[in-house]
């Protein structure tokens, strides 16, 4: 009788234990599939080319972002946080920091993605003829990393008459710095 306990004991020690063994391992795989992966080639001040494999970018990007950046896939419209921001700053590639628009050549399109008509210089777009989709248009990607931001269209606003459609998913915002704003208002 005595061992029959002391057994039973036992089992059920090891069924908690193996209970908190599988719960821990759950919270490492989840915490494994949605932590924030480093990503070394983001960079604002450096402007050097960034060429990696898909491989190697499928590890240090979010999926949403690889799908996008790197597929040449689109966000659904009216979905990016960006669309609408009013807000003072520059927009960044989200894949490697390099500065894209400024928020002063932001505008409403309505067409669903955040939308530009020039970008901040020369150098920090480059084009491609895209004709997938039976279409005829002009793919912009990073003039850093090559990733995929969105299109360009000839229906914008003056004073370029283009419009910059982009993926907010592959965009980052930073607010201008109080010392920018003011230089701005005095000129
Ligand atoms: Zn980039």
């Amino acid at each position: 009788m005595k061992t029959n306990i002391v057994l039973l004991v036992l089992l059920l020690a090891t069924a908690v234990l193996q209970g908190c063994y599988a719960q821990n391992n759950n919270k490492q795989r989840h915490m494994d599939s949605t932590n924030n992966k480093k990503n070394e080639v983001y960079s604002r001040t450096d402007s050097s080319k960034v060429v990696l494999s898909n491989d190697e970018w499928k590890k240090i990007l979010s999926p949403e972002v690889y799908t996008v950046a790197r597929e040449k896939g689109t966000e659904r419209p009216y979905t990016s946080k960006y669309e609408n921001s009013k807000e003072i700053g520059t927009y960044y590639c989200a894949v490697c920091g390099n500065a894209l628009f400024k928020s002063d050549t932001k505008f409403e399109s309505g067409c669903g993605w955040p939308s530009f008509y020039e970008p901040i210089s020369k150098g920090s777009i480059i084009y491609a003829p895209d004709n997938s989709y039976g279409m005829e248009r002009t793919e912009v990607m990073c003039g850093r990393c090559k990733s995929h931001l969105g299109h360009v269209f000839e229906d914008g606003p003056p004073p370029t008459g283009l419009r910059y459609c982009i993926n907010g998913v592959v965009l980052d915002f930073a607010k201008a710095q109080e010392a920018e704003k003011k230089y701005k208002e005095g000129q």
